[in-house]
């Protein structure tokens, strides 16, 4: 969705302050990034990268918690040592409390040395959202909130839209909303970008997208892990806050977006937003929840869900539902979304599957009909991103006109000589460079929240129905595609 980066392009010298810069999302996801992005030229050793958090602790002892997570990419090159202590050079430790404010002086002298406009100030909340208020506060207090300032924050933005409200306007007393990055890590996937690509790029696809043309479009997000360790945590979100919300109905907006006038920011979200706000309230029948019962996933046996918990829950670890978006271009075309943990394989994909042929020409009058074999697009997102399309082709040799469905393959790994960035490295380059295209504006959060939140206050007219760990979810969830004589299509494994 932004323009590509090319490794060579500049963003400006930056500090970045992750605030919670000792936690597991720290760690696992923004202090790796931002060294693949040290080790691909954008991060310079101008740059500061800041870890704040209340443990004090020392540089090296940061570095050695930090270097598992980044031996990938230190064995990834040659001089991959050398790269890790320049690397190192560039962090400081600062310690913080949020909510005494102990700690903000320091964080301001150290800051205020390099202060200037030109210098982009990050801040990664990388801490709880009930948190955010006080982080907020801390860097007004101290005088960091200035026009070069920028605020990165992380879902949940709240677990229902009153709330998603709250939070923000904690973030809004100090910030503008153009000084604001709500990340969804989904936006910055290199498929999903490449949607965009694909779709007001190249011609053939646009020219067919919508219900002319279009049967029905499917988007399932299945993960085979269950909630390891944080059940407690996970019981208050269920998929449908922790899933849905964000990252399936962004995808949905990817799909059925008009083309923006221009590819910039603001508009891209005025279209996303337009999508949201015409899916219609959804049906009960068109709700299935679930949560996985005991069962072996990829061979491995696993507890159910309430196990895990230990209490009793009507919490969903999977949803599927059926929306319906009612304007000019989708009117008709039902989407299916699913999403759920502890299903039979990982993957993520966006199947487009197009209306059959008017009229078949191969089969002789009064024989009896060949199904037809649908034109599809599946848009993979995860493991191995790339697009298949299925076409239908003759059989080779004499015989006669046998048809047999075949596939044009294109896989990303296969095709680009280089390392897919993750997702997280692009989108800590575009907070850096001030572009918001991949970052979600307040009305889009809301107009989202709006979506969920009925289903949420009617959560109880909702059943809960098990599924084995390790399945593709509740029968009942394939039911909701079947009723419309749709099937869901179920990820490829392991292929492209
Ligand atoms: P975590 O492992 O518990 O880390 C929290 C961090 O915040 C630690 O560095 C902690 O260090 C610091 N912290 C806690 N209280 C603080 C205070 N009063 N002042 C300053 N720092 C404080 O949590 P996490 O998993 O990284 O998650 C952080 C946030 O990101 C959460 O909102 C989570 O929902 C969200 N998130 C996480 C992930 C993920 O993959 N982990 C993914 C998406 C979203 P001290 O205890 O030393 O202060």
């Amino acid at each position: 969705m932004s323009e590509l980066i090319p490794k060579s392009a500049e963003i400006p010298d930056s500090d970045y302050v992750i605030v919670g810069g000792t936690g597991d999302l720290a760690l696992r996801k923004i202090f790796p990034a931002l060294f693949w992005r040290y080790l691909a030229g954008q991060i310079t050793t101008e740059f500061r990268l800041i870890a704040a958090a209340r443990t004090t602790m020392t540089v090296e002892e940061f570095a050695a918690m930090l270097r598992p997570f980044c031996a990938d990419a230190i064995a990834d090159e040659d001089d991959g040592e050398a790269q890790w202590a320049g690397f190192i050079a560039l962090i400081r430790i600062v310690t913080l409390d949020v909510v005494s404010g102990e700690g903000g002086v320091t964080l301001a002298e150290l800051v205020n040395r390099r202060l200037s406009p030109e210098r982009p100030l990050i801040f990664y909340l990388a801490i709880a959202p009930t948190l955010f208020g006080a982080a907020c506060d801390t860097i007004a207090t101290h005088g960091l909130a200035v026009p070069q300032s920028r605020l990165v924050v992380e879902k949940p933005l709240g677990h229902d839209g009153n709330s998603a409200r709250a939070i923000n306007k904690l973030l809004l007393n100090v910030f503008d909303e153009t000084q604001i990055y709500r990340i969804d890590h989904y936006l910055g996937k290199e498929t999903v970008q490449n949607l965009m690509a694909l779709r007001f790029a190249n011609t053939i696809f646009e020219s067919q997208w919508g219900n002319h043309a279009i049967d029905h479009v499917q988007i399932t997000v299945a993960e085979t892990v269950g909630v390891d360790g944080r059940a407690s945590y996970y019981d208050k979100y269920g998929a449908l806050r922790d899933m849905i919300q964000n990252h399936l109905l962004q995808l949905v907006c990817l799909v059925g977006m008009e083309p923006p006038a221009y590819f910039n920011a603001d508009q891209v979200r005025d279209e996303k937003l337009r999508v949201l706000r015409a899916i219609q309230p959804i049906a009960p029948a068109d709700v299935v929840r679930g949560q996985y019962q005991a069962g072996k996933v990829n061979g491995a046996p696993v507890t159910g869900y309430l196990d895990e918990l230990g209490e009793a829950s009507n919490t969903e670890t999977y949803v599927a539902l059926k929306l319906k978006i009612e304007n000019w271009r989708w009117a008709g075309v039902p989407f299916y979304v699913r999403t759920g943990k502890r299903l039979s394989q990982r993957a993520s994909e966006i199947v487009i599957t197009f209306k059959n042929r008017p009229h078949d020409i191969f089969t002789k009058p009064g024989a009896p009909a060949k199904p037809d074999v649908p034109n599809r697009l599946t848009i993979r997102l995860q493991p191995q991103e790339g697009l298949r399309l299925q076409l239908t082709s003759k059989e080779p040799g004499p015989g006669g006109m046998r048809l047999f469905p075949s596939e044009l393959n294109l896989s990303f790994d296969d095709t680009f000589d280089q390392r897919l960035p993750d997702a997280y490295e692009r989108l800590l380059m575009d907070v850096a460079r001030g572009n918001q295209t991949l970052f979600m504006r307040l009305d889009e959060v809301l107009a989202a929240w709006d979506i969920i939140d009925p289903l949420i206050a009617d959560i109880k007219k909702h059943a809960l129905y098990n599924y084995k760990a390790g399945s593709m979810g509740p029968i009942q969830g394939d039911s909701l595609a079947l009723s419309d004589a749709h099937a869901w299509i179920d990820p490829h494994e392991g292929d492209a």
